[in-house]
């Protein structure tokens, strides 16, 4: 069976991660300290904090700028669905908006109708690692400046307008008019899950790129102490000769990374752009190479004049087919033992959305092409004869139910 997208585990990871251990500080320290620095000189934003999730990355800023009950966040019908489940715990009220057909990621012109004096954030998802508008997305809440109403959040009254909170979850290392993700907008939230470009086998990380007046620095200081019990010192710190004596200064979140799996991302990162990337970036190009002259497909935006993806996923559409259609076509492709996946089925219409009264149908675009795609195996061990594989079985698969 070809998987869909393992980790690469190999003994360089293995012996960091025995090193780490052997180094008697397993916890939050000096790995996670360099892995956040190495971040923040990769990405070129101001600064980075790890955590074990992105989903608690994103919560912990809808909580920075005060996010509460009456609050609308803004977001795309056809995400994850850790980006609406963030809005929900803070008691927000999340606004899906729909999608475009060609790249899968939110329209501009959606949100910019979606907009309230209730809006406070956006939260854009760079789908499959290619990355959101961001010039105009920034320059939308610029433009809406007067519809913001300020609570008394310290943060909204310095921020003055919506904030945008990227969930990058799947563009660590994507491009956008020469910049990279984690430097396009206000904060970006990146995710290390053991299924994602980067991994620490679970982790996320807050690219912060917040404008003046906010020092970046100073809030990068009040998130270590939020997301770890609301204690003004961490353990590392702690262990200094005579400062064991700490404070409590609000009731804080437990939601720090560990230096084991930053072990295992410091590995990561040092091999992801000449290594990692240009690997996936292969595999996904071998993909269109064989598949372009089927007329039966539909391929993803990999590449633009102002941009270029991570090469995340490989979301593949195929025409004019049914919802039971497609879902025919991957039985037919799981039985020839490859393995696909859906990104992603629409998020109103799932059963908790679905009773709060959102409805798919509502997302038109989405609805389309959640209903034609299929995501292709793309990991770094994929070898070219198991890519000739994954792109027999497609094909034979969709001869089997497309006359
Ligand atoms: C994976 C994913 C997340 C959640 O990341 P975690 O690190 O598992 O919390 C959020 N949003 C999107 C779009 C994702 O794909």
């Amino acid at each position: 069976m070809i998987p869909f997208s393992p980790p690469r585990i190999d003994d360089k990871i293995c012996n960091e991660v025995v090193a780490a251990l052997k180094s008697g500080w397993i916890t939050t320290g000096p790995r996670t300290k360099l892995f956040e620095k190495k971040i923040t000189e990769y990405c070129g934003n101001k600064n980075a904090l790890c955590l074990n999730s992105a989903t608690a990355g994103l919560e912990v800023m809808l909580r920075w700028f005060g996010v509460k009950e009456g609050d609308e966040v803004i977001i795309p019908a056809y995400t994850y669905s850790a980006t609406a489940n963030v809005v929900i715990h803070v008691g927000a009220k999340p606004v899906f908006v729909d999608i475009n057909a060609n790249d899968f990621n939110i329209s501009i012109s959606e949100i910019e109708k979606a907009i309230t004096s209730k809006t406070k954030v956006i939260m854009p998802v760079d789908f499959g690692g290619l990355t959101c508008d961001y010039d105009e997305i920034n320059e939308l809440v610029v433009k809406h400046k007067n519809k913001f109403v300020a609570s008394d959040n310290e943060n909204q009254k310095k921020l003055g307008r919506i904030l945008i909170l990227s969930d990058s979850a799947h563009s660590f290392g994507a491009v956008y008019k020469g910049k990279k993700a984690g430097s396009l907008t206000d904060v970006s939230v990146f995710s290390f899950h053991a299924v994602k470009n980067l991994t620490t086998a679970e982790g996320g990380a807050i690219a912060l790129n917040l404008p003046l007046p906010f020092d970046n620095q100073l809030v990068y200081n009040q998130l270590c102490v939020s997301t770890l019990h609301g204690q003004n010192k961490d353990a590392l710190a702690k262990t200094q000769k005579g400062n064991w004596r700490y404070d409590i200064v609000e009731a804080g979140y437990k939601h720090n990374m560990t230096d084991l799996t930053a072990a295992i991302g410091l590995v990561e990162l040092e091999r992801y752009e000449n290594d990692t990337l240009v690997k996936r970036k292969h595999i996904i190009n071998k993909y269109i190479e064989l598949l372009k002259n089927d007329a039966r497909l539909e391929f993803p935006v990999m590449k633009t004049k102002d941009k270029e993806s991570c090469y995340h996923l490989f979301p593949l559409r195929i025409k004019n087919v049914t919802e039971q259609q497609r879902d025919d076509i991957m039985k037919h492709i799981f039985d020839a033992d490859v393995s696909v996946n859906v990104h992603f089925l629409p998020l109103p219409g799932m059963s908790f959305y679905k009773n709060l009264g959102y409805k798919a149908e509502d997302y038109k675009v989405t609805c389309d092409n959640s209903s034609r795609e299929i995501s292709l195996p793309v990991f770094y061990d994929l070898t070219d004869e198991q890519i000739k594989t994954v792109v027999n079985a497609v094909v034979e698969s969709v001869n089997k139910v497309v006359k």
